[in-house]
């Protein structure tokens, strides 16, 4: 080895020690004749210290240092005069004198100080991201990255799974997504997938009698970008046979317990649950962000003999009247107001009635069109205080309602302060939550056709089978999603295992019998093979980290991650190939020129 510790590994027990370190210089100052650098490795900073009393060449040197060459530094460590220990830095307490100093390499100067805060702009971070990733920030983040996923993998050999690995060049296996699709040389015309979930290849696992698998696999959805979404992602895929949703359900939130015990030291209370049902009512998404209040109220009973139009018309075609009481809302102006009508309208109502609770009655657009006792019930259905603001929606769609007073709970949550920052040894601070009991269809207003909410291998729930071709809506999966802090962790579910069951399954959507055996006859066949009863569940990874480390951006824990709009600024992914290498895949670009 060239170096004897790591920067940030020196304490004051080390005092007196000739100590070897290679790292990055983090910066450097001059002061009376004497050189100060702070060296930086993985572990973190140190000082070292050039006197030409002590060692003149290597001061010399250490005058031509500057910011990132990548240097090796022999010394003695040496415990600092008091008033200059810093508390600061783990090293704060001793500094190493500097016999020998060796350049490995000189660095121009960084397009941003590694030393700085994140607040470059992204795709210049992205585009040295060898740099931006120099940063013990983003380092700190790599390395849980590493720990969740080593204790993930821990869990689960203590549990008798098995790792393996499922093909990349696969067929499309619907999750909702587009595809990547990667041409074939060999078979003119043809393509491969790449996997948007292994989905498939674990199921064959369990007709294949392997028990009980996992993998840290890469999945690839090609749909629009988010602060949660990458176009290649990680997940952790399970899967198990002879469980029910219950087994299922326990053994993940021990795996959950037990990777915040051993890489943040919280032990998790037990996590909530909601129904599907329930987490709509209650808070108008399927990802409930339980850290706050502010659920939605039912008004159909305050305004069950209405006069008021907006009100009568939904409630008359069987949609809801539902309110939120913003906790302080209000004071804000009419314009702000005005403002939040239209994000409403934006999110799909048409409109928003607010109304202010003040010590003088209520203040609202609507006042003249309710009663007495509708003023009343408004604000005892909504628990509003004084000085609170209720938002109403009424629409003919009870979703449409749910959509935006759920949109705006998390806006309002959000802009109230009612989101308490992250306390990460906090074991409140992670509120998981369980969704059960998904409806087994939604409905496409676009292709009007019914849709799977997860994939079309998801079980459906016995009572409700009956359902399956006459009244979908009504037909109940087997399927279960995590949620932590409003975001989607995991989502999962109890499969088919019958062949006749999913022949049925795919003709209720739509896929007419020569269609599912051509593109998903090996599952059809592998299951008139004894397939055991089986399910499992998918946690993203990206997303675990992302909470974990108390990002808001999944970006900031993925080493390598493309833009918002799809792009590797680093590499400059995707880009044109030549014509050659196109006509021996056997395509044609109809895209025009580059400019
Ligand atoms: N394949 C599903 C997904 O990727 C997860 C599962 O059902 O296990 O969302």
């Amino acid at each position: 080895m060239m170096r004897s510790h790591r920067c940030g590994d020196l304490r004051g027990d080390h005092a007196g020690e000739t100590v070897e370190l290679c790292g990055w210089v983090n910066s450097r100052r001059d002061h009376g004749g004497v050189t100060f650098i702070d060296l930086r490795d993985r572990a973190g900073l140190v000082q070292v210290v050039f006197s030409p009393g002590v060692a003149a060449e290597a001061h010399d040197v250490a005058q031509t240092l500057r910011a990132e060459f990548c240097i090796r530094v022999t010394g003695v460590v040496q415990t600092r005069r008091e008033g200059t220990v810093n508390p600061r830095i783990s090293t704060g307490e001793i500094e190493v004198a500097a016999e020998a100093v060796e350049v490995f390499s000189e660095a121009e100067t960084p397009p941003f100080p590694i030393d700085g805060h994140q607040d470059t702009e992204e795709s210049l971070r992205l585009r040295y991201r060898y740099l931006d990733l120099r940063r013990n920030h983003m380092q700190d983040n790599l390395d849980l990255r590493h720990g969740i996923v080593g204790a993930i993998r821990r869990f689960y050999d203590a549990h008798g799974f098995v790792e393996i690995e499922t093909p990349m060049m696969t067929r499309s296996t619907p999750e909702g997504a587009r595809d990547y699709l990667v041409p074939s040389r060999v078979h003119p015309g043809k393509f491969f997938a790449l996997p948007q979930s292994p989905q498939l290849f674990k199921q064959l696992f369990m007709v294949a009698g392997l028990d009980r698998y996992y993998q840290i696999v890469k999945c690839f959805r090609d749909e629009d970008l988010r602060a949660d979404r990458q176009p290649e992602f990680t997940q952790l895929d399970v899967e198990m046979s002879f469980v029910g949703v219950e087994d299922v359900l326990d053994l993940t939130e021990e795996m959950f317990k037990s990777v915040w015990a051993e890489v943040l030291d919280v032990s998790l209370p037990d996590f909530m649950r909601l129904t599907y049902d329930e987490s709509m009512r209650r808070f108008g998404v399927d990802k409930p962000d339980v850290r706050f209040g502010m659920e939605l109220a039912d008004l159909g009973t305050v305004f069950a003999a209405t006069e008021a139009r907006v009100f009568r018309s939904a409630l008359d075609s069987g949609g809801a009247v539902n309110s939120i009481a913003v906790p302080g809302g209000g004071r804000l102006t009419r314009k702000e107001l005005d403002g939040l009508v239209e994000e409403a309208k934006q999110l799909g109502a048409g409109g928003l009635v607010w109304a202010a609770v003040t010590p003088d009655g209520l203040k609202s657009p609507m006042d003249k069109f309710l009663s007495d006792e509708e003023r009343t019930g408004l604000v005892g259905a909504s628990s509003a205080r004084e000085g609170d603001l209720i938002l109403i929606v009424a629409d003919g769609r009870v979703g449409v309602v749910h959509k935006v007073l759920g949109a705006l709970r998390n806006r309002m949550g959000e802009r109230f302060g009612l989101i308490p920052e992250l306390e990460r040894s906090d074991p409140g601070a992670w509120k998981f939550v369980w969704i059960t009991d998904f409806p087994w269809f939604e409905y496409n207003e676009e292709e009007a056709r019914w849709d799977p909410i997860h994939h079309p291998f998801t079980g459906v729930v016995e009572e409700t089978l009956q359902y399956l071709e006459s009244d979908p809506a009504r037909v109940v999966s087997k399927a279960y999603d995590i949620t932590l802090n409003g975001w989607e962790l995991a989502s999962g579910s109890i499969r088919i295992h019958d062949r006749v069951m999913q022949e049925r399954v795919f003709s209720a959507l739509g896929i007419t019998p020569e269609e599912a055996e051509e593109r998903f006859g090996f599952l059809l066949r592998a299951f008139r093979y004894g397939p055991p009863p089986h399910g499992g569940i998918a946690p993203g990874i990206d997303r675990i980290v992302a909470l974990a480390a108390g990002e808001s951006n999944i970006r900031e824990v993925i080493a390598f991650p493309k833009t918002q709009s799809v792009f590797d600024p680093l590499t400059g992914a995707p880009a044109a190939v030549d014509e050659a290498q196109l006509e021996l895949l056997h395509l044609k670009s109809t895209a025009p020129p580059e400019k």
